[in-house]
């Protein structure tokens, strides 16, 4: 099994912090969206990347998602993950139409579905987006529920 990244507290933008609060709120997974063009969109902004308004909403999603690609990182650039490498990371496309990075347990293959969710509930400025496999893909079955 792959070492979990050992985040630190470590600063974070002011939309990041939105957005999890959001999430622990509202519980689930959501997404920024801008109200004024419906773009759904990662990562969270200041400003709707599409038409640059300010007032950014979020969106509840599943966090069903298909993987694009699959990497495992052994070196990084961030002392904020040095004690965890090496990591899988996975680009992944939710089925809502955005692409975003996530850590991984596994090195999922393009193509695979997985769930993307907020982890690091216990430490505030430490959580990231992980990705698991559904269960439907655990089972092989074609059938993308949520369990
Ligand atoms: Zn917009």
């Amino acid at each position: 099994m792959m070492n979990s990244p050992k985040h630190q507290s470590f600063r974070r933008s002011l939309a990041w912090v939105s957005m999890v609060k959001h999430i622990r709120a509202a519980g689930g997974f959501s997404l920024p969206h801008c109200p004024a063009c419906n773009t759904l969109f990662y990562p969270p902004q200041r400003f709707c990347p599409k038409c640059l308004n300010g007032h950014i909403e979020y969106q509840a999603d599943t966090g069903v998602a298909t993987v694009l690609s699959s990497t495992r990182l052994h070196v990084t650039f961030d002392e904020t993950f040095e004690t965890g490498a090496p990591v899988q990371v996975v680009n992944v496309r939710t089925d809502t139409g955005v692409t975003l990075f996530a850590f991984a347990d596994e090195p999922f293959s393009p193509g695979c579905r997985v769930a993307v969710y907020l982890e690091g509930d216990e430490v505030e400025g430490a959580e990231s987006l992980h990705a698991r496999p559904l269960l439907s893909e655990i089972r092989g079955e074609k059938n993308d529920e949520l369990e």
